[in-house]
């Protein structure tokens, strides 16, 4: 069978890749001159530093098939994703841990200490079922610790109060009574040492799968297809006939100075006066790399125009009431498979993506057949 698919980042290349393996033709177009999405690095020519183009990603998952199979297409080096907050003219560890915690009340608390500390004096636990992120906050952390690391960094990320969303962004991060400073709580934790893209094309590269780069997809292409799996944004496909779903955008203020300019990958900056949301230095990604140069990133969030890149899906109650619409028209949309965080309109960790890839294979190999046996 012939598949069309729509975007040559972590969805469509897995996706891809099986059906290959399984004896399918793929064509794989993608409007960027480059593959991997937003997950797509590049080695910085005047400093050779590998960069994160579209912003961070750190490669982490409980998921042991997720593991190797990315294992199975780059090797990966070990990385531990240690970020620091600057907030009121000191610098504190985050996720929230007991260092943050003895440092920002000024005390030596022991862990039990500080559980009951932060239970007894911060938390309102009054709240017995946070919906909100401010009450999610509230519950766990309390109103001093809100307002100095959460509050404004999350005003700035999403544009809106954090009244005004889910308790689910919030419970991304863990809340730690002890000096555990990983950012993430993942068995399985890594960068691969040439970088996403390169693991995007040993993904790709496989005699049955024709990538077109900077080639944006036309509904005529699909006609020439037995079927489609589209990972662009859902209401695009439709022509956004029913309206825009809403996403937060990210703009970066690139630069370049010599030497170690922050000491660290990614520095948050929880104050709202401060416009911009953290900074990353792309080096401290590669920490087994060593270059006398370095590349950072100011990053802002924004709304998402119509010609930005969509990073975020916004899924406030509006955007929810829209979803419902879009997914009914894709629902009956049999010819197309919609894939990924930008098909499914969903906040999606680079190991879930590929997990879902993967999972959504049986279905199509039965309706579709096996022509070569694995
Ligand atoms: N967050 C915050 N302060 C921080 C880091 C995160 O308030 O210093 C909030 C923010 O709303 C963010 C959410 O916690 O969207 C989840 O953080 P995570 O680091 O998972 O966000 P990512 O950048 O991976 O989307």
């Amino acid at each position: 069978m012939n598949f069309l698919i729509v975007g040559a980042g972590l969805s469509g290349a897995v996706i891809g890749r099986a059906l290959a393996d399984a004896g399918h033709k793929i064509t794989i177009v993608d409007s960027r001159p480059h593959v991997a999405g937003n997950c797509h690095t590049e080695r910085c020519a005047e400093t050779g530093v590998l960069v994160h183009v579209y912003g961070p990603h750190i490669f982490h998952t409980d998921d042991a098939e997720v593991w190797d199979y990315v294992n199975g297409f780059a090797r990966f080096l070990p990385y531990r994703n240690r970020v620091k907050s600057t907030v009121g003219g000191s610098v504190y560890s985050l996720p929230v841990n007991l260092h943050t915690i003895n440092q920002f009340f000024g005390k030596t608390m022991r862990p039990d200490e500080a559980r009951a500390f932060i239970e007894t004096t911060q938390a309102d636990t009054t709240i017995t079922d946070p919906q909100s992120f401010e009450e999610q906050a509230l519950r766990f952390v309390g109103r001093d610790l809100y307002d100095a690391f959460f509050r404004g960094y999350t005003e700035k990320q999403w544009g809106c109060a954090p009244t005004e969303l889910p308790a689910s962004i919030l419970k991304r991060l863990p809340l730690r009574f002890n000096y555990d400073d990983n950012y993430f709580n993942h068995r399985f934790q890594g960068m691969p040492e040439q970088g996403y893209t390169a693991m995007v094309e040993a993904i790709l590269a496989h005699d049955g799968i024709d990538v077109h780069l900077e080639t944006p997809f036309t509904h005529e292409m699909a006609k020439r297809a037995d079927h489609v799996i589209w990972s662009g944004p859902l209401d695009a496909y439709f022509g956004y006939s029913l309206g825009r779903l809403g996403y937060r955008t990210l703009d970066f203020e690139r630069f370049t100075d010599t030497g170690d300019y922050q000491g660290c990958a990614v520095m948050n900056y929880g104050a709202r006066d401060v416009p911009y949301t953290r900074i990353t230095e792309h080096k401290h990604f590669a920490p087994w790399e060593s270059h006398d140069a370095t590349v950072c990133y100011r990053e802002y969030a924004r709304s998402c125009g119509p010609d930005d890149i969509p990073y975020y899906p916004i899924r406030l109650v509006e955007e929810k009431a829209l979803l419902g619409e879009y997914e009914a028209l894709a629902e009956a949309e049999d010819g197309v498979s919609f894939v990924g965080r930008l098909g499914t309109y969903r906040y999606l960790d680079m190991d879930v993506t590929i997990r879902e890839a993967l999972d959504l294979v049986p279905g199509l190999l039965q309706r579709f057949g096996t022509p070569k046996s694995p």
